[in-house]
C-alpha cells in the first residue's frame, strides 16, 4: 500500500491510496480533482473508488467535478450532504480493494457525518493507516462544529485513540505547528510537546508536510486525547473526559485567534470595510 500526500488549498490533504499489485487507487477528501488525476496518470493507476471524511467544501467540493470525468466512480462517506455522493456508508462497515482493507470508524464531533477510514493490508508488515479528516489532527483535532463534547470524546479517545498505536495518522490539514504551541500552553512541561514542536517548526522552514504522525506518538503529546491525564485536567479544572474535552476546545478557539493578531493595515482596512472607520456625517 502507497500513499500519495497532496498538499492543497491553504492547508488540505488529499490523498491518493495505492494497491500496487493491482494498480487500484482510492482517493481520500478530492478537494482539487485536477491535481489527483495528474498523480493518477503519473503513477499509471485506476482511479475507483473517493472516500470522504466529511462535506465541508474543502474535503469534498472536488466530487462532481471528478465524478464527471470519471464515469462509474464511487463516491463514499456517512454525510448525505457530500457532495455526489453514490453511497452512505456505515459505522463498522468494511471495504476491501484489492489486498487492502477499510474499516469505517464514524467519528462525529467536527461534523454529525465525520467518517474516518482505517486500512491496513493483507500480509504486509507495513503499519496501518487512519485518515482522520477533521475528527484527529496530528498534536490536535478539528472544531467541534456539531457534536456533543461527548460523542467527540468517544471519537477521538475510544474510537480513534485505541487503533494500534503503529498506526499512521494522515488528517486533513496541516495545522500541526499551530496545535503544538496550544498543546504547550496546556502542558508546558510535556517534553514530547517541546521535542516534536522543535521538529515541526524545522518541517514548516523546510516546508515539507508533518503528516503522517502515528498514533503511539499522539497519545504522547496530544492534549485532546490525554482528557484523562492529570495535568490536562488541572488546565481545564474538570475531571469528567466530556467537561475537559470542551474546555479544551474553546480554549483553542480562543487560542486561535490570540495567536493570529491582524496587522494594523489589516485591521484599518477592515474596519473601513464594515465602515468603523467612516467620518461621522455633517449636518
Ligand atoms: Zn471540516
Amino acid at each position: 500500500m502507497k500513499v500519495k500526500v497532496i498538499p492543497v488549498l491553504e492547508d488540505n490533504y488529499m490523498y491518493l491510496v495505492i494497491e500496487e499489485r493491482t494498480r487500484e487507487a482510492v482517493a481520500v477528501d478530492v478537494a482539487v480533482p485536477k491535481r489527483l488525476l495528474e498523480i493518477v496518470g503519473r503513477e499509471g493507476v485506476s482511479l475507483t473508488t473517493v472516500l470522504t471524511t466529511h462535506h465541508h467544501w474543502d474535503h469534498a467540493r472536488g466530487n462532481a467535478e471528478l465524478a464527471r470525468l470519471l464515469p462509474g466512480l464511487v463516491v463514499l462517506g456517512a454525510d448525505e450532504r457530500i457532495c455526489a455522493l453514490t453511497r452512505r456508508l456505515a459505522h463498522g462497515e468494511e471495504l476491501r480493494f484489492g489486498a487492502i482493507h477499510v474499516r469505517c470508524l464514524l467519528t462525529p464531533g467536527h461534523t454529525l457525518g465525520h467518517m474516518s477510514y482505517f486500512l491496513w493490508e493483507e500480509e504486509c508488515p507495513d503499519p496501518p493507516a487512519v485518515f482522520s479528516g477533521d475528527a484527529l489532527s496530528v498534536a490536535g483535532c478539528g472544531s467541534r462544529l456539531e457534536g456533543t463534547a461527548q460523542q467527540m470524546y468517544q471519537s477521538l479517545v475510544e474510537t480513534l485513540g485505541t487503533l494500534p498505536p503503529e498506526t499512521k495518522v494522515f488528517c486533513g490539514h496541516e495545522h500541526t505547528l499551530g496545535n503544538l504551541e496550544f498543546a504547550q500552553k496546556v502542558e508546558p512541561y510535556n517534553d514530547h510537546v517541546k521535542a516534536k514542536l522543535s521538529w515541526a517548526k524545522q518541517r514548516d522552514e523546510d516546508d515539507v508536510p508533518t503528516v503522517p504522525a502515528t498514533l503511539g506518538e499522539e497519545l504522547l503529546y496530544n492534549p485532546f486525547l490525554r482528557v484523562a491525564e492529570e495535568s490536562v485536567r488541572k488546565f481545564t479544572g474538570k475531571v469528567a473526559p466530556a467537561d475537559v474535552l470542551d474546555v479544551l476546545c474553546r480554549e483553542r478557539a480562543s487560542f486561535e485567534r490570540a495567536a493570529e493578531p491582524l496587522q494594523p493595515q489589516a485591521r484599518a482596512l477592515l474596519a473601513l470595510q464594515w465602515g468603523l472607520l467612516s467620518t461621522p456625517r455633517q449636518k
